[in-house]
């Protein structure tokens, strides 16, 4: 069986073929011998292909011989290849990595380039939250987050133009926390969590959308395990690249575009 990882700071995603259907596991870096032993009881003679921050572990503990990529590469390879089952795919877009970290790229048809990122991202979301409200499970904040009011929390720029027209959309936000009560214990976790997604999404479509119209290209294709039940997050990005002019795209399996990459590359 060939089978392609990606082994990211925070997630090992694995992809492989079996009976002509393509499967997806995920498994927590933490429990990196859990997904060992998993592969090894699983498939006893595999071919490997791996990518990411922790191929190096991984492939140590594999014991045997296995193929490296270069991440960006394979992640590359894997959203083009999920494209192709994607309508109106552009031929061109910013590629959005939110992960532990967030990573863009630019994808053209002749070539394709990192060109940068921002610290924020899915450790940031997990982070602050925890320090802010004791949420330490992913699950937990994705759950609790929508019922939250983020105008309790942030400011936007109708909150600074009060009864005035702003020169600017007043959806937008003027100041992420910018907007905490005198008395903060009038907060619910949930108001605090709403507004973590809301820092987190906003400032990865800001960074998302400079790249794009230094580059000329109007898509935005978003992926990474960030995104994985995260209903709000999705809201964020997809009403904040369009508020600021941009065409979002949330890839259906994007967190998995490394593995598949990978997989594709043997
Ligand atoms: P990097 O590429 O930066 O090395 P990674 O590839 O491990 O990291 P992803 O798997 O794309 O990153 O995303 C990790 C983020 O996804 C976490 O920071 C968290 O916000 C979120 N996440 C989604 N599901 C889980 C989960 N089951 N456990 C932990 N985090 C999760
Ligand atoms: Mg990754």
């Amino acid at each position: 069986t060939q089978i392609g990882i990606d082994a990211g700071g925070t997630l090992i995603k694995i992809a492989y073929i079996d009976q002509g259907k393509l499967e997806l596991v995920k498994f927590p870096t933490r429990q990196m011998a859990k997904a060992v032993d998993w592969l090894k009881q699983h498939f006893p003679q595999a071919e490997y292909c791996i990518t990411g921050g922790k191929s190096e572990v991984l492939q140590k503990r594999l014991e045997q011989s296995v193929k490296q990529i270069v991440e960006f590469e394979a992640t590359c390879k894997g959203v083009l290849r999920l494209l192709q089952d994607t309508e109106n795919a552009p031929p061109e877009f910013v590629l959005t990595n939110v992960g532990t970290g967030t990573s863009i790229h630019i994808v053209k048809p002749e070539e394709h380039f990192r060109i940068g990122g921002t610290g924020v991202g899915g450790g940031t979301m997990l982070g602050l939250s925890k320090l802010l409200t004791g949420a330490g499970e992913f699950g937990e904040i994705v759950q609790e987050a929508p019922h939250g009011l983020r105008e309790k929390v942030d400011l936007k720029v109708s909150h600074i133009y009060e009864g005035a027209v702003p020169p600017i959309p007043g959806d937008l936000t003027a100041s992420n926390f910018g907007h905490i009560p005198h008395s903060p214990e009038e907060l619910n976790p949930s108001d605090l969590l709403a507004s973590v997604i809301g820092l987190v999404g906003e400032t990865v479509t800001t960074v998302s959308v400079h790249a794009a119209l230094q580059y000329g290209v109007s898509s935005v294709v978003y992926i990474g395990s960030s995104f994985i039940g995260n209903d709000l997050l999705k809201k964020v990005v997809v009403d904040y690249t369009i508020l600021r002019g941009g065409t979002p795209i949330l890839l259906d399996k994007g967190e998995y575009s490394g593995a598949i990459g990978a997989l594709l590359s043997l």
